[in-house]
């Protein structure tokens, strides 16, 4: 079942829905070329700009060798001493994070970041860690589920095992004590749910391998209601408008709520078969097992692939490309919130993120026995629009996180 069907005949539009990915190209590396001109007075922004910029190319498959040998040398530059990035004096857990997503971008071997000191980013982070298991963005800095998402993928890309290293270990009761009554996450106990502190509460728990500890159920309610009935892209809050960039925020939490499903149902499956095994004959026709909210499977079919509606996501995922292809396309290439908004850097990277993460549902999933995977893709309008698939947890293409946390991990 659909929480949301598809209002709109998508046979209505003459043409075919197209992203348009030359003059996006064209914005995404003018702004990677001015980077180093006018854009000096936003120099703290330097790491995030250059990873919304980078991770854009790469959701295109456009990310060329010559470029992440530019990243590559900046983020030797931002590199500190005493562990950490930052275009300034001190380490920020955002500059941190960009950076550390760059360098998975763009890093092919360890050669790439010689220089990278691990055990002085892990002193960094022990600086910035609080009793309650949550980060701080600095040594004075503020506290909330964003600057924690920040420090424990930094950490995890830095080669440190986050689910079983003891800096990291209440860090889940934390995050369980900012969900709200609605069920979605906010910075501290009474605050207003919010999709970017949901999505990097999320985020989180999945990395550390928490997601169980959470109210699932009413994440699940929340988060199929940011989806907006008229419009088809999502909103962050309760009676909030419509916004390009939640189509990641939203879309991404929606991509690891599926993926979580279907481990549930793979892991419900495979203990289903070993207590049938083990069982009396005659014991055959025992009814499998039901966890996965608004599934039912047929035995004999892989449990994901459910005809009855296109993808794998609680959401109408067809309806959230539409948003993005018509509405947030700018005339002179970008991505944008909404008509008659400018495209910016951070909106380009996000709407990207959210189209290719609604085109991929759960993605691919890697279960603890080593099997993997892949939703069935759903790709509105024309083929060329199918973009590179990420992963939620990190929001760089699937395989780029693992590659340089197991590189960290051997040198
Ligand atoms: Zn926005």
């Amino acid at each position: 079942m659909k929480l949301l069907s598809t209002q709109r005949q998508f046979s209505d539009y003459p043409d075919k829905l197209e992203l348009e990915r030359s003059i996006h190209l064209d914005f995404i590396l003018g702004r990677l070329d001015g980077l180093s001109r006018w854009k000096t007075g936003l120099h703290t922004t330097r790491p995030f700009l250059t990873f919304w910029l980078c991770n854009s190319l790469a959701m295109l498959d456009q990310l060329a060798p010559v470029i992440k040998t530019r990243v590559l040398d900046s983020l030797k530059a931002w590199h500190l001493p005493g562990g950490g990035f930052a275009t300034t004096f001190s380490p920020h857990a955002a500059s941190i994070y960009s950076s550390m997503n760059c360098l998975a971008l763009c890093a092919c071997s360890p050669k790439d970041f010689e220089y990278f000191d691990s055990k002085a980013l892990y002193r960094v982070l022990e600086e910035l860690h609080n009793p309650d298991g949550s980060f701080r963005s600095e040594i004075d800095g503020e506290t909330d589920p964003r600057i924690t998402y920040c420090c424990v993928i930094s950490a995890y890309l830095a080669g440190i095992d986050v689910t079983v290293d003891p800096l990291f270990s209440k860090t889940h009761e934390y995050i369980k004590s900012c969900q709200t009554y609605e069920g979605g996450f906010t910075t501290r106990r009474g605050g207003e749910a919010h999709a970017g502190y949901t999505y990097c509460s999320i985020a989180t728990l999945s990395l550390l391998q928490k997601l169980e500890c959470i109210d699932i159920t009413r994440l699940s309610f929340w988060l199929v209601q940011r989806q907006m009935d008229i419009e088809g892209g999502f909103n962050g809050r309760t009676h909030k408008l419509v916004d390009g960039c939640y189509s990641f925020w939203v879309g991404a939490s929606h991509s690891l709520l599926s993926k979580f499903f279907v481990k549930q149902a793979h892991d419900d499956i495979v203990k289903h078969s070993s207590e049938s095994s083990s069982m009396s004959e005659g014991s055959d026709g025992a009814e499998l097992p039901m966890s996965v909210p608004c599934m039912s499977f047929d035995p004999d079919k892989p449990f994901y692939s459910i005809p009855a509606f296109s993808g794998d996501m609680l959401i109408a995922q067809e309806r959230v490309q539409e948003y993005i292809l018509v509405c947030c396309q700018g005339s002179n290439g970008g991505l944008r919130d909404k008509p008659p908004k400018y495209p910016d850097e951070y909106h380009t990277c996000y709407c990207l993120s959210g189209l290719s993460l609604t085109q991929h549902g759960s993605g691919t999933v890697k279960f603890d026995d080593g099997e993997t995977i892949k939703a069935e893709e759903v790709i509105l309008g024309d083929p060329s629009n199918r973009l590179q698939e990420i992963d939620p947890i990190f929001n760089i293409p699937i395989g780029c996180a693992e590659k340089l946390h197991r590189m960290m991990q051997k040198r």
